[in-house]
């Protein structure tokens, strides 16, 4: 079946979905109601039209500024910088950190075409340089592998001079994973743990 295949292919690079998991998911579309496929049609083609980059963090948003962003009852003064959207999500679950986020949307990996350029550190720069009030601590929450690590170093060394404190989340022994695969336990105690740097 070719389009059955076609699906299989499509949901594949969904993260984390494996072959089996593919299948099992496009069965459940083959199987499923006229009704429930249209639903899964029409989130799709809605969440491409209506969801843009909120224009001070650069996480997903329906409006100009997401709604962490638009929470007064944040502490502005302070930054926690992230790889990905989903990362604001998972740090958010922890519940520990009350101030504002910012996502570069990647790590800096020339190999992979991700410079220093085509992340948003230019911003981040722009940001805490216009802030008003000013920033009192940037945490930089990127992933414990080398690529984050490196971007790590770089923003610390661009924001010399900007800010008052530049500090990294405490993973303690580097994990090399991603973010979103540690548990809520790990990451309070990392955010807790954070060191100067
Ligand atoms: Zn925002």
């Amino acid at each position: 079946m070719k389009s059955f295949d076609r699906l299989v292919k499509a949901l594949r690079r969904l993260p984390g979905v494996g072959p089996r998991q593919a299948e099992r998911f496009s069965s459940y579309f083959l199987k499923a109601g006229e009704s429930e496929v249209d639903e899964f049609i029409t989130a799709l083609s809605s969440l491409r039209g209506s969801i843009k980059l909120c224009q001070k963090c650069f996480s997903y948003t329906e409006d100009d500024l997401c709604d962490i962003c638009k929470d007064t009852s944040r502490d502005e003064s302070l930054i926690c910088v992230v790889e990905e959207p989903q990362d604001v999500e998972v740090l958010e679950k922890t519940g520990v950190f009350k101030g504002l986020y910012h996502v570069l949307h990647g790590a800096y990996s020339p190999i992979d075409g991700k410079g220093t350029d085509s992340l948003k550190i230019r911003q981040l720069i722009e940001r805490v340089h216009n802030a008003e009030p000013e920033i009192k601590e940037v945490i930089i929450a990127t992933d414990p592998d080398t690529e984050g690590e490196t971007t790590a170093l770089y923003i610390a060394d661009a924001l010399k001079g900007l800010v008052g404190k530049v500090s990294r989340i405490g993973y303690g022994v580097p994990l090399g994973g991603d973010l979103d695969y540690m548990d809520e336990m790990t990451l309070s105690h990392a955010l807790k743990g954070r060191t100067k740097i």
